[in-house]
């Protein structure tokens, strides 16, 4: 397996853009399209050294992993692309990739088409934006995001027993386990964080994103407050708030 990045960084997608990942092998894989620089489209065809890709897995439809997708078919016209709404992966079914097996993990959180691909040879899991080293996913509630979902999805992924992850941002992840505890419980602490906002007066996720975040860059505080609307459509549902005409409210649960 070959790391490719798709050469689109930026403050969102990390200093060296999307990873993409190609297998060579009997089936030539890639998992996730990038954007479709050129730089990226040529170090793809270097990879395959002279064959033609025949599968394109993708994680999900946001666009900095699946942008890339016309032209990739443009180069290679023949390659099969699993993605929503089209061909979309279903759970559970194996891909030969590359010269090993790759399963679909139906992951929703981050996005509700999301899929992670187990490696069955490695246990390696191609996560997308599942996870990454050094920071955080942002779970949109504007745009499919679920926290329930996405605490679920991370369960489902350590019960595998995960050898590698291999992001959709940023470098590989050795201890699998450990950095999915983390992210459990950095949202178990980021409920209390905002519970507490609640009961000290915030009413708008904007409002809590000050008081819980302090400085943040402005380009990412949208992205933070939908992420907060998550946390807090998560709250309402277990009964701990609620959305009123002057704003939300901290409420007792029922257990
Ligand atoms: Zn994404």
């Amino acid at each position: 397996m070959q790391i490719i990045p798709a050469n689109n960084a930026s403050e969102w997608t990390g200093p060296t853009g999307t990873n993409t990942y190609l297998f060579t092998g009997a089936v030539p894989t890639l998992i996730d399209a990038g954007v479709g620089d050129p730089s990226h489209m040529a170090a793809v065809e270097e990879g395959l050294g002279g064959r033609a890709l025949a599968l394109l897995l993708i994680t999900h439809g946001h666009p900095d992993h699946a942008g890339g997708v016309p032209a990739l078919l443009e180069r290679w016209p023949n390659a099969r692309v699993r993605r929503v709404p089209l061909d979309p992966c279903r759970d559970g079914e194996a891909f030969c990739a590359g010269d090993t097996v790759l399963r679909a993990i139906h992951t929703p959180g981050h996005a509700p088409d999301h899929f992670c691909f187990l490696d069955e040879g490695t246990l390696d899991v191609y996560c997308g934006d599942l996870v990454r080293l050094g920071g955080t996913v942002v779970i949109p509630a504007h745009d499919g995001g679920n926290l329930a979902d996405y605490l679920r999805s991370l369960r489902r992924i350590r019960a595998l027993a995960p050898g590698r992850l291999f992001p959709g941002h940023g470098p590989a992840v050795d201890d699998a386990r450990a950095l999915i505890d983390e992210y459990v419980r950095h949202r178990e602490e980021r409920e209390r964080q905002i519970e507490a906002a609640l009961d000290s007066g915030c009413e708008t996720p904007e409002a809590i994103v000050t008081q819980v975040y302090g400085d943040l860059s402005p380009a990412l505080a949208p992205a933070a407050a939908d992420t907060v609307l998550a946390h807090l459509a998560k709250l309402q549902q277990d009964g701990k708030a609620a959305r009123t005409a002057a704003g939300w409210r901290r409420c007792a649960g029922a257990g």
